[in-house]
């Protein structure tokens, strides 16, 4: 067992110049095929909670693996944010900049109600361009969020101070 002294950077593979040049991908496929460390990550993320939290909120795609493992762990309901097309019923959309062009998430609009408290969960922040997009979703459904949680944090991108008025906790600081 890995207990508390997993080695997390020896879990999470560097791919330079992936998906395009320049960009230091995170690959945590390593850390998800080993199933202490998986389980150390989860119940470590799941420390990190607040008491009065109602659902869990994955962002698409990998942050539906972390979210699902979450929400499992606490016991709680799976709320999926979504990338554009894919949700079936009637939706909010939010528009967020990538740096070259927009991209968009969507949530169902019945997903969460007024003053819902939710933990926003992803594999990784980078300029905070996604997590604000969900903040956002998440309280256009009138919901409040107790934390966005991460399982990396590139701390050198500064998404920590984009999130502003929002807590923010995350598993691995990479500086
Ligand atoms: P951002 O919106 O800039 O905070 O980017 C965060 C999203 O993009 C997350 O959903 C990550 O999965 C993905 N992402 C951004 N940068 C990386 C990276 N260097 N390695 C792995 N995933 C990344």
């Amino acid at each position: 067992m890995h207990g508390e002294t997993v080695d997390w950077q020896a879990l999470i593979r560097d791919v330079p110049d992936f998906p395009k040049p320049g960009i230091v991908f995170k690959d945590i496929t390593p850390m998800l095929a080993d199933g202490p460390a998986f389980s150390a990550a989860i119940s470590e993320m799941a420390a990190l909670v607040g008491p009065d939290v109602d659902a869990v909120v994955g962002i698409e795609s990998r942050g539906f693996i972390f979210g699902a493992a979450l929400a499992q762990k606490l016991g709680l309901g799976l709320v999926t944010v979504r990338k554009p097309g894919k949700l079936p019923a009637d939706i909010h959309s939010v528009e967020y900049e990538l740096e070259y062009g927009v991209d968009r998430l969507e949530i169902h609009r019945d997903a969460l109600s007024h003053g819902h408290r939710v933990v926003i969960v992803d594999d990784l922040l980078a300029t905070g361009g996604t997590a604000n997009a969900t903040v956002e979703l998440v309280q256009k459904l009138g919901a409040e969020v107790d934390c966005c949680l991460f399982a990396i944090e590139l701390a050198f991108l500064n998404g920590r101070a984009s999130l502003d008025g929002v807590e923010v906790k995350s598993l691995l600081r990479c500086d």
